[in-house]
C-alpha cells in the first residue's frame, strides 16, 4: 500500500483534467504532474537513492511541493517537510538527525547549501526542471511498493527536550486521514479546489492527500502564502476553495471580509470550507468568523503524532445555534473522528468519569508508529495503542471535547509551535544571563506570544537589544521573545523549579 497510488489513478482516469495551479495559471494535469514525478523518481533510484532513504524539503509553498512528495513515494522515499521558518542551523539540526541523503529548497529559504546533504536542489533551478522532466511513459517506470507500516512522511515536531522529535507517519496514517476527511471535515468531489496558504510542511500539505483522492484541484497562491485579498480572489476566479487556516489566519480572512464589507455571499463564493484547528480558537471568535463569513467553518483538533485526526467541530454543529449547548459546544473541539477512540485519563491512564479533566488520549490507525530513532520517547507518548497527547481536557456526556490546558509547556503562536525549553536554552548562551524562564502571554492577534523572564549575572549588563540580536542569529524568527521582562529572581518551588504559573499570572 503506498500513497503513489492516489497519483497514478487519476493519471489513468482523468490525465487531462488540470491538477495543480499556481495562481491561477495552469501548472500541471494528473497526467503532467504523473510523468514529473516518475520521472524525478526514476532519477532518483538511477542517482543511488534506496527504499527508505530520507528527502527534505525546506522550501516555501511551491506547486513543486506536491510533485516532489509523490515522486518520493514513487521511488520508495520517505519525505521529510521541514517548516520553512526554521533557521537553516535547525534545520540542518534535522537533516542530521532524519539522516537525509537529498534536500529540495527554495533559495529564500536556504540561501545557503545546508550541511549533510549530499544533494541540494533548488526547486526553482535548471537543474530541477531536468529532474523533474516529464517521461512520456510514466508507467514504464516501476512503482517501489511499500507496505501500509512503512513510514511515508516523517514530521518534526518541536520537542519538549529541546530538539525536535522525528514522529513517523506510515502510508496507513496517511490513508486512514485522507478517508476520514470526507467523513469527518467534508465531502470532495472534482470541481473543488484546495489552497495552501498555511505551510505544505504542515496540515495544510497533508490534505492534499484526500483532495487527490478526490481528483481536486490543488491552488498553490502566487504569493506563496497567506494573503487574504489574493484568497478571495482567487476563490472567485477558480470556483470556492478548502483551506486550512490556523486561527490566526482565520482572524485574518475575518478581518479583511469585514473591513472591505464583504456580504456572506461574496465569502461563499469564494471559500467552500474553511477547516480551522492547530491551536485553540476562542468562542468570540468563531462566533464572528460564522456572522461574518457564513457556515463554512468546520474545526479539527489532531496533534503531528495523530494527524488532523483527533475529534471535529461539524459545520452542522458549528451552525446549530439553536441547539441549547450550542455554546459551549462552539468553545469545544468537537467529538471524536471516525477512526479514533478518544478518552480522558488520570497519569497512570485510567479513564475519568464525564466531565473530570485530564489527559487527553486518543487510539487508532491515525497514531503515529513512534518517534524516530528515539525508543524511549515513542514508549511514553504511545502506551498499548493510546496516544498519550499532553493536552489536558474533558469530555460532555454527548462525547464533546474541550481542551483546558496543555500539560506540555506548549506556546502556539500564530498556529506555530514553540517549547519553552528551546528558547530558554538559545538565551542561556547569551553573554551576561544567569537564568531564564520562558513563558507564553495571552495576545488577541496571535493566541500566545513568546515572553522571556532573565535574570542577568551580577555587575552583567544585559540589554533587550542584545538578547534579541543573539536569538536572531541562532532561532526562527517566530520563536524569538516579542518581550524580555529583566528581574532580580525567578520565582521557585523547594525543589528549585521555576513556579511558571507565578510568571504567568504576572503577565
Ligand atoms: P501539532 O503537533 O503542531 O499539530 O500541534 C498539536 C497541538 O496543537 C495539540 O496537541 C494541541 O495542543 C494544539 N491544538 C491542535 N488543534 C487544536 C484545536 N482545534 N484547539 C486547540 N488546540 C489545538
Amino acid at each position: 500500500m503506498s500513497l503513489v497510488h492516489l497519483l497514478l489513478r487519476h493519471a489513468r482516469q482523468t490525465p487531462d483534467r488540470p491538477a495543480i495551479l499556481h495562481g491561477t495559471q495552469a501548472w500541471a494535469t494528473h497526467g503532467q504532474w504523473a510523468q514529473r514525478s516518475a520521472g524525478l523518481a526514476q532519477r532518483m533510484v538511477a542517482a543511488g537513492l534506496v527504499p527508505g532513504d530520507r528527502v527534505v524539503l525546506f522550501m516555501r509553498n511551491h506547486p513543486r511541493y506536491l510533485e516532489i512528495l509523490w515522486a518520493a513515494w514513487w521511488a520508495g522515499l520517505v519525505v521529510v517537510p521541514v517548516n520553512a521558518k526554521l533557521h537553516p542551523r535547525e534545520a540542518e539540526w534535522i537533516v542530521a538527525n532524519a539522516g537525509a541523503r537529498w534536500g529540495f529548497v527554495t533559495h529564500d529559504v536556504a540561501p545557503e547549501p545546508l550541511a549533510g546533504l549530499e544533494q541540494q536542489i533548488d526547486v526553482e533551478s535548471a537543474a530541477c526542471d531536468g529532474l523533474l522532466a516529464p517521461v512520456s511513459d510514466a508507467w514504464a517506470v516501476p512503482v517501489i511498493e511499500r507496505d501500509a507500516q512503512d513510514v511515508a512522511w516523517l514530521f518534526y515536531t518541536s520537542g519538549t527536550t529541546g530538539r525536535p522529535k522525528g514522529v513517523m507517519l506510515t502510508h496507513r496514517n496517511l490513508m486512514t486521514m485522507g478517508l476520514t476527511y470526507f467523513v469527518d471535515v467534508d465531502p470532495v468531489t472534482t470541481e473543488d479546489v484546495i489552497a495552501y496558504a498555511a505551510p505544505m510542511s504542515h496540515g495544510a500539505g497533508i490534505y492534499a492527500i484526500p483532495h487527490l483522492m478526490a481528483g481536486a484541484r490543488h491552488v498553490v497562491p502566487a504569493s506563496g502564502g497567506v494573503d487574504p485579498a489574493e484568497l478571495f480572489a482567487l476563490g472567485e476566479a477558480l470556483g470556492p476553495l478548502s483551506t486550512f487556516a490556523a486561527p490566526t489566519i482565520v482572524k485574518r480572512l475575518v478581518d479583511h471580509a469585514e473591513q472591505h464589507g464583504l456580504s456572506a455571499d461574496t465569502s461563499a463564493r469564494a471559500f467552500k470550507t474553511i477547516v480551522y484547528g492547530g491551536a485553540p480558537m476562542y468562542a468570540a471568535d468563531i462566533a464572528r468568523a460564522l456572522r461574518v463569513m457564513g457556515p463554512r467553518f468546520v474545526q479539527i483538533y489532531g496533534q503531528g503524532e495523530t494527524p488532523m485526526v483527533g475529534t471535529a467541530l461539524s459545520r452542522q454543529q458549528l451552525a446549530d445555534t439553536t441547539h441549547p449547548r450550542w455554546a459551549e459546544r462552539m468553545a469545544s473541539v468537537g467529538v471524536a473522528q471516525t477512526p479514533v477512540q478518544v478518552r480522558v485519563a488520570d497519569t497512570e491512564g485510567r479513564s475519568l468519569p464525564t466531565g473530570e479533566v485530564g489527559e487527553v488520549l486518543i487510539k487508532g490507525d491515525s497514531v503515529m508508529a513512534g518517534y524516530w530513532l528515539n525508543p524511549e520517547a515513542s514508549a511514553a507518548a504511545v502506551r498499548d495503542g493510546w496516544l498519550f497527547t499532553g493536552d489536558v481536557g474533558c469530555l460532555d456526556a454527548d462525547g464533546f471535547l474541550t481542551l483546558k490546558d496543555r500539560s506540555k509547556d506548549l506556546i502556539i503562536s500564530g498556529g506555530s509551535n514553540i517549547y519553552p525549553r528551546e528558547v530558554e536554552e538559545v538565551l542561556l548562551t547569551a553573554p551576561g544571563v544567569a537564568e531564564v524562564a520562558v513563558v507564553g502571554a495571552p495576545d488577541a492577534e496571535w493566541g500566545e506570544v513568546v515572553v522571556a523572564f532573565v535574570v542577568a549575572q551580577s555587575r552583567a549588563s544585559v540589554t533587550t537589544e542584545q538578547l534579541d540580536a543573539h536569538c536572531l542569529a541562532q532561532m526562527a524568527r517566530f520563536k524569538r521573545p516579542k518581550r524580555y521582562v529583566l528581574v532580580n529572581e525567578l520565582p521557585k518551588n523547594n525543589y528549585g523549579k521555576v513556579l511558571k504559573t507565578e510568571l504567568r499570572t504576572r503577565l
